[in-house]
């Protein structure tokens, strides 16, 4: 086997459109630089004609997209989402317009309601009019979507490929988009279209995870002659989601095919996914969950124990190192250090963080030890104190006492300007809420979470309280940290506030 794969990313698309909460733009922008940092070449960044906050991000990821770099884009097989679509990616060094339509019996007759040959022509002229709109060095991509049920039909959309690639299709994709059958099926599918079209076009393979098999049928695909393997991080996507890039390279490098993507930024970047996409990595989780390197039978541990640090363990997939899992072993934070470091030290020194708090603060954490050295664990203190759990802007508590049950006095600045009202509510959050609200000053509380710090000590125990506070679309993560756990939720109430004014 000669070929490398090829990893294209399509987090931001198909990820992205199935998150409870799809991300913004600035959201968007943070994955996009881990894609980069991860080696991946090709990047579906959105759907241009899906909207104009999508149009604008995609076409913002284009231009700042290394020159080595491909952004495609998605566009159904009409005009005006080809012209979107070509527009978004003008900028970008190597564009991409990914065009589609399915070909599937069921998708032909109940939703398109047009046979195989029509739909065919509408393919050849999406592909020919993408084409035309594209630079010189600009590719298409065209999919059969619901490709792995076209098989009744299988011949006819052979034919119907082979037009779209005459027609100038640099890549065809083939997306399992609902996964039914077994994973051979689609493979021996998957071989079919190569020996019909060998070399003219790259065949790339899109798997969903409807029963738990992407991961497998993309990795065999590689091996039947595709390619290009679509992949989202964390196998982020529409309903059991989509095939997991990390899974797969992992497979793939243990199969002793060469893997060019960083997969020692596969852990932090998991961990970053997750806290994005507030969907946690289950412990039974292959390779990222907490229990993959859990050894707790004795058979197990000593068979673990007799083949650590040999370059395959008895009772280990795939070693630690290789995804950037550094469990158990010290890790200190200095200034050459990045993010997942910082977001270990403060996890193993006990203070709740994030890996998007990480990406946010690591500029500041390595300026201070680019002076100060390796961090102590009193650096990290006062860092946490000052840097993460205290934002200054126009609005500083004054004071916030109860008066009587669900009545509630608060004073603050604005501005300089003195504030005062009184709130009424369930609690002491709502209370302030309220007392905010009836000022003009409209949030909701949307995620809330309090943790104890040093609570080994009763008289030095904190309260550290995490907030996702939202005003119109705008959300922040707030954090407090005091003695008291009214004090610290109300000063993360404030903290956000300032921040929703950056
Ligand atoms: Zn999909």
């Amino acid at each position: 086997m000669t070929n490398q794969p090829i990893f294209y990313d399509t987090t931001l698309r198909d990820g992205n459109q199935a998150l409870k909460r799809p991300w913004n733009h600035n959201e968007k922008e943070i994955i996009f630089r881990q894609l980069l940092a991860l080696g991946i070449k090709v990047i579906e960044v959105g759907f241009p004609a899906s909207g104009e906050m999508d149009f604008n991000t995609c076409s913002s990821l284009a231009q700042q997209a290394p020159q080595d770099v491909t952004v495609s884009v998605l566009a159904r097989a009409t005009k005006h989402d080809i012209e979107q679509a070509a527009l978004a990616v003008q900028h970008a060094s190597k564009p991409r317009i990914h065009t589609f339509i399915a070909m599937n019996p069921l998708g032909l007759e109940h939703v398109l309601q047009k046979d195989i040959e029509t739909v065919t022509d509408i393919a050849v002229n999406a592909v020919r009019y993408a084409k035309s709109l594209l630079p010189a060095n600009g590719e298409v991509e065209f999919s059969v979507e619901h490709f792995g049920d076209c098989r009744e039909n299988l011949p006819a959309v052979l034919d119907a490929i082979e037009k779209v690639v005459e027609a100038g299709a640099d890549v065809i994709n083939l997306p399992n988009t609902v996964e039914r059958f077994r994973p051979m099926d689609f493979i021996r599918m998957v071989e079919k279209v190569h020996e019909r079209i060998g070399d003219k076009a790259q065949i790339s393979v899109h798997c969903h995870n409807d029963l738990g098999m992407a991961t497998a049928t993309t990795v065999e695909s590689f091996f039947a002659g595709a390619t290009q393997l679509e992949t989202t991080l964390n196998g982020i996507g529409e309903r059991c989601g989509n095939t997991n890039m990390y899974e797969v390279a992992v497979a793939l490098y243990n199969s002793d095919i060469h893997v060019p993507l960083r997969m020692n930024k596969f852990y932090e970047t998991a961990q970053l996914v997750s806290q994005m996409a507030n969907i946690p990595i289950w412990e039974k989780a292959p390779l990222m969950g907490s229990d993959s390197l859990a050894h707790r039978s004795g058979i197990h541990q000593n068979g673990a124990n007799k083949t650590k640090g040999l370059k395959k363990g008895q009772y280990i997939a795939f070693s630690p190192d290789l995804i950037g899992r550094y469990d158990g072993e010290h890790i200190g934070f200095t200034g050459q250090s990045g993010k997942s470091a910082l977001f270990d030290v403060f996890q193993k020194s006990g203070y709740p963080f994030t890996m998007e708090e990480a990406v946010k603060f690591l500029p500041a954490a390595k300026k201070l030890a680019d002076e100060k050295g390796e961090l102590t664990l009193s650096d990290l203190d006062r860092f946490y104190r000052t840097e993460v759990c205290h934002v200054t802007g126009p609005f500083e508590l004054d004071s916030f006492e109860r008066i009587s049950q669900g009545k509630y006095a608060l004073s603050f600045y604005k501005d300089g300007r003195f504030c005062e009202v009184i709130g009424r509510g369930s609690g002491p959050i709502e209370s302030c809420v309220t007392a905010l609200a009836s000022l003009g000053v409209a949030i909701a509380i949307v995620k809330y979470e309090q943790q104890m710090l040093n609570d080994k000590e009763q008289e030095s125990a904190e309260a550290v309280t995490m907030m996702n506070i939202r005003q119109n679309d705008k959300e922040v993560v707030a954090r407090a940290i005091n003695r008291s756990t009214t004090r610290s939720n109300i000063h993360a109430i404030f903290n956000g506030l300032n921040l929703l004014q950056k």
